[in-house]
């Protein structure tokens, strides 16, 4: 943090907001392709490490994925340790499965990923967040649509659903609709969690998407809450996901102690921190109950 940028150098700019935005040194751009869903392109920051974007947008950094990854799969684990079978949407990085594969009660996983080019540049650009794909037989990857396969899917067979997703925007947009979350709700059993992208409610847009998809996953699950974490390279540097449930509320039925008795050393997540994630601040409290 002490090195300040070397004046002229290339940058990479994203606008978050009207005269407000995040720019990172490129040291260097290690690919950049278009392919049948979006452009991906990888570079490499001398403070943040190896960043992707897909269609412009920063989808992780090496520095700060830890917090989102934490964050997407250990909430729900300390709710139900018993998580055994497990539906990731999306999360083409492989940092979700990362985390999941962690775990010797999981007994399966499957990744549907839209774009298998995003796994293979993963793979190869950043093996920090792809190490599992591949190489841990509880986990199978599929190449297809999220709305597809889940439309597809049995009733009643998953503990767990994860949605690792871009944007509403895109190929992302049918996994904020309605019917999504109905086919969410009838593939889970009766102690299945839903975990999803759920935006941010700093600026108004994002908001906007936030309070949209929190409305119906709530006309859909009798539990539906959101909680949030830091989030140095995403907009207004904090960020939400959703947890909705058929029984399990994510606070009152934690498990802490089975939890740690997993013995995970987690940079981010903590049980003290699970509580507190759910405290939404007042703006964010108004917003989702207008
Ligand atoms: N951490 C990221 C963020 O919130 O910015 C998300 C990361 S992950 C790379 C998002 C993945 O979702 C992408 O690889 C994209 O290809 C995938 N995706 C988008 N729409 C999808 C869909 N309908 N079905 C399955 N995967 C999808």
């Amino acid at each position: 943090m002490d090195q300040k940028p070397a004046f002229g150098c290339l940058k990479y700019s994203e606008q978050h907001a009207p005269g407000v935005g995040l720019t990172l040194d490129i040291s260097e751009i290690l690919a950049s392709e278009q392919s049948a869903y979006q452009r991906i392109t990888f570079y490499r920051n001398p403070y943040l490490g190896v960043f992707f974007t897909l269609d412009g947008y920063i989808q992780l950094t090496e520095g700060d994925e830890f917090a989102y990854h934490d964050m997407i799969v250990h909430p729900a684990m300390a709710v139900n340790p018993q998580i055994k079978n497990v539906l990731v949407i999306g999360g083409g990085d492989g940092g979700t499965v990362r985390e999941l594969c962690r775990y010797p009660t999981i007994e399966k996983i499957i990744m549907v990923e839209i774009d298998e080019r995003v796994v293979r540049l993963s793979q190869k650009f950043l093996p920090s967040t792809a190490c599992v794909i591949d190489n841990d037989s509880r986990l199978t990857n599929i190449y297809e649509d999220g709305l597809t396969y889940i439309k597809n899917s049995a009733s009643a067979q998953l503990d767990l659903i994860i949605v690792d997703s871009t944007d509403p925007i895109g190929s992302g947009e049918g996994l904020f609709s309605r019917e999504f979350y109905h086919n969410c709700h009838r593939a889970l059993n009766k102690n299945g969690i839903l975990i999803n992208q759920h935006e941010s409610a700093f600026y108004p847009w994002d908001g906007y998407e936030m309070k949209r998809a929190n409305d119906k996953i709530k006309s859909v699950f009798p539990i539906a809450k959101v909680y949030g974490f830091n989030m140095p390279s995403y907009a207004s540097g904090y960020w939400y996901f959703g947890f909705a449930a058929k029984n399990l509320d994510p606070v009152s039925d934690i498990k802490a102690e089975q939890w740690q008795n997993f013995g995970l050393e987690t940079k981010y997540y903590n049980i003290e921190l699970h509580k507190a994630a759910f405290a939404l601040p007042s703006y964010v409290k108004k917003l989702l109950s207008e």
